[in-house]
């Protein structure tokens, strides 16, 4: 993993978590003569989203471009192994289909119906239930203020280190480079990219720099004077063990509050809760557990009462990249600055999207034919405050 120090690249990349990896590993698969370099200020990954996430996968999304995301991420998800072994070495993601559940509610019926519609005409495995058959899926569950549910079989959770370690291993043995520094600002010249500064004083040059900096995104991005309206938000994760053993693993389950809930296997589950007094932190990295006994543990012994014995025994946090300008991906190049390309604002959902806004954004630099157009994404719709409202987003 070592750098070699160089001035000048053609691709500067900042930030080497899940995003900057499969968009090296995409641009350097497409033409392995360019000369690319990630720069991560942290190779342990401790604080990168990427690593504390869940880990889940969806087809159960309400936009046509998310829902497209996630069923050409399956399919990369199907190949990955082969795809990116280094000689012997071929990464496991522990891809398990078990399936997410979705509970509707009078709240979110229609919302729920059109993305169903959507979904299905899209080619996705879904299916939607009737109370009555809720129980089929999740013998736990009791019903309380539910009117239908939608139970999605290609989606299931994935090993997030592994996909990140897979893109990275497999982009470095193609010839991208990695420093370990950090990117201190972007530096411009004339509505133009001109390279970065790194905090040890090194300067690099290029007149392609990608903000794949995750939650750290909006200050890099402010040093080229660009104000993205992204927040670090804290989300926790309570591990819990209960005395609910089911023989297979259950399918994870959401509900509209934002409450959900993963079976890890035996009586392991891990649950979360996105609340909108969530904390804005770049500095807050416990679990809290007082946060699950106090505000979520309740609400989660409404809906799955036999959790009302249970031991919470650890937990994490990390930070979600929140949009907080409609909540979805920040895609392509910043409209008054050359050569700033933004992969940002994923919230709850990057891991997922890591596959296709690799491609995306490799195809945009090199100004290849999209596989899949994106461009509702583009940060031009922040200027011309044009929203793309995903709502599900902001449940994982
Ligand atoms: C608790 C939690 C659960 C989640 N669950 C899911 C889920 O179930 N499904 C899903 O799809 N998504 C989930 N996510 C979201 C997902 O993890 C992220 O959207 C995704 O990992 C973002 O990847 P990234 O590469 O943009 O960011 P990161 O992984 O954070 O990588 C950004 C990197 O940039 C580096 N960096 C930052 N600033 C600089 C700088 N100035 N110079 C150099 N390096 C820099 C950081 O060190 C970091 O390694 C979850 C997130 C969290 C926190």
């Amino acid at each position: 993993m070592s750098a070699t120090r160089k001035s000048t690249y053609d691709v500067i990349i900042v930030g080497g978590g899940v995003m900057g990896c499969s968009i090296a590993y995409n641009l350097i698969r497409s033409d392995n003569n360019l000369d690319i370099v990630i720069v991560e200020k942290d190779p342990t990954y401790t604080k990168s989203s990427t690593i504390l996430s869940e880990g889940n996968i969806r087809v159960q999304f309400n936009v046509k471009e998310n829902i497209e995301m996630s069923l050409f991420g399956i399919q990369v998800l199907s190949r990955f192994s082969e795809e990116m072994a280094v000689l012997n070495d071929k990464p496991d993601v522990n891809f398990r289909q078990q399936g997410n559940l979705f509970i509707v509610d009078e709240s979110n019926y229609a919302e729920a119906k059109q993305g169903f519609v959507l979904q299905k005409s899209l080619g996705c495995q879904v299916e939607w239930l009737q109370p009555d058959q809720i129980h089929n899926y999740y013998p736990y569950y009791n019903l309380s203020g539910c009117v239908a549910a939608t139970y999605g079989s290609q989606d299931g959770t994935i090993a997030p280190n592994a996909v990140l370690t897979g893109y990275k291993n497999k982009a470095l043995s193609l010839g991208v480079s990695v420093i370990t520094d950090t990117v201190s600002r972007i530096i411009t010249k004339n509505e133009q990219v001109d390279g970065v500064k790194l905090d040890k004083g090194h300067y690099l040059i290029s007149n392609i720099v990608v903000n794949a900096a995750g939650a750290w995104a909006p200050k890099i991005a402010s040093t080229a004077n660009i104000n993205l309206p992204i927040v670090p938000v804290k989300r926790q994760v309570t591990v819990i063990e209960s005395n609910l053993r089911p023989a297979n693993l259950l399918p994870a389950i959401f509900f509209s509050s934002g409450l959900y809930c993963f079976h890890e296997g035996q009586g392991v589950f891990t649950c979360a809760r996105s609340r909108p007094d969530d904390f804005i932190t770049y500095n807050d990295f416990k679990w809290d557990r007082h946060l699950f006994e106090e505000l979520l543990w309740k609400d989660l012994l409404e809906v799955i009462p036999e959790f009302d014995r249970l031991k919470a025994t650890s937990g994490w946090a990390g930070l979600y990249a929140e949009n907080t300008f409609d909540g979805n991906a920040i895609l392509g190049e910043w409209p008054t600055l050359k050569g700033c390309f933004l992969a940002n604002g994923f919230s709850g959902h990057g891991l997922q999207q890591c596959h296709a806004v690799g491609r995306y954004i490799s195809e945009l630099i090199l100004h290849h034919p999209h596989l899949l157009d994106l461009s509702i994404f583009s940060p031009e719709r922040i200027k011309e405050n044009r929203p793309v409202y995903e709502s599900r987003s902001k449940i994982i």
